[in-house]
């Protein structure tokens, strides 16, 4: 399986009606379909240009995507584990960057956009919420990131470490029952000019919980030339201290200027032309390109097929 854990390409309805075709961007549903087999979709609300309600806000987004997407062959919302045995579709899974828009009646919330499509919450963005510190505000999990912590697990909604600080990432994978995907980030001992990055005691924490840790395509934030080979040795050091199990690909796509060789999903052949060449054996690069994530998913989300 081909996976990407993260774009941001739903905010390209800023300008477009449909995500259906649209040359310059990183991803659309025509070269989705060509050269991925799931993509993760964020919802990412920005608070400061965002003049209503951010719950409204990310239900009028999320309509959007899910009317889009219905009127489009061959794609489909993953929702259930079982549709990861075998995928007739290519497959969306909706993800929330940043968990304001939960609001004060986060449970109701989260119960709404979960039976709508919802599968991923990233409990923050660059700021502090109501349930977790960012890795710009520092601070760990509140009371009610815990519960949200339990909700999700309960519900199959899979959490994201993306944002989230140190101390909030040590408080998630001591209280998950559930492994934990990091979305897009970048090795820390690779190059740690970011406070995003993850490092080496985090990575094995997530790694032993069985979670994911998928690398992003943003030259500044993969340091040294910024280039494919340099995201390669991110791909490469992760794959070398936690295994290709735990390895992944969160482009960040439509979300940042990327690597030129990789910016857009057709690029994404050379990714794995060059980790092949540069001595990765074909197992890992199955893990890396998509296997590690599926496995992640047929653990976390939920049985929905005939039961
Ligand atoms: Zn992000």
């Amino acid at each position: 399986m081909r996976v990407d854990c993260h774009c941001d390409t739903v905010m390209l309805y800023e300008k477009y009606q449909s995500l259906a075709c649209m040359p310059e961007a990183h991803i659309d549903y025509q070269r989705l379909r060509e050269h991925l087999d799931l993509s993760f979709f964020a919802i990412w609300l920005d608070q400061e240009k965002c003049g209503k309600e951010l719950s409204v806000e990310f239900q009028r987004v999320q309509d959007l995507l899910r009317e889009d997407v219905s009127r489009q062959a061959g794609l489909d919302f993953l929702l259930w584990r079982e549709q990861l045995d075998a995928p007739a579709d290519k497959l969306i899974l909706i993800a929330m960057e940043g968990a304001e828009p939960l609001g004060e009646n986060w449970q109701e919330n989260l119960k709404t956009y979960y039976e709508q499509g919802l599968r991923l919450v990233g409990p923050t963005w660059n700021y502090a919420t109501r349930f977790a510190g960012s890795n710009l505000s520092g601070g760990g999990l509140t009371e009610q990131g815990r519960e949200l912590v339990e909700h999700c697990n309960r519900m199959g909604i899979l959490l994201d470490a993306a944002h989230i600080s140190e101390e909030a990432l040590d408080d998630m994978l001591a209280c998950s029952r559930a492994p934990i995907l990091d979305s897009h980030t970048v090795c820390a001992a690779v190059c740690d000019d970011w406070a995003r990055s993850i490092n080496d005691r985090q990575l094995i924490a997530l790694a032993e919980k069985g979670g994911v840790a998928a690398i992003t395509m943003v030259p500044q934030f993969l340091g040294g030339a910024g280039d494919l080979e340099q995201f390669c040795r991110h791909v490469e050091y992760a794959v070398s201290l936690i295994g290709s199990a735990h390895v992944a690909i969160g482009g960040d796509y439509d979300g940042a200027d990327l690597v030129p060789e990789l910016a857009g999903i057709q690029q994404l052949p050379n990714v794995y032309a060059r980790l092949r060449q540069r001595g990765m054996a074909e197992a890992d690069l199955q893990q890396v390109m998509g296997g590690s994530v599926a496995s992640l998913l047929k653990q976390v989300l939920p049985k929905g097929l005939g039961d």
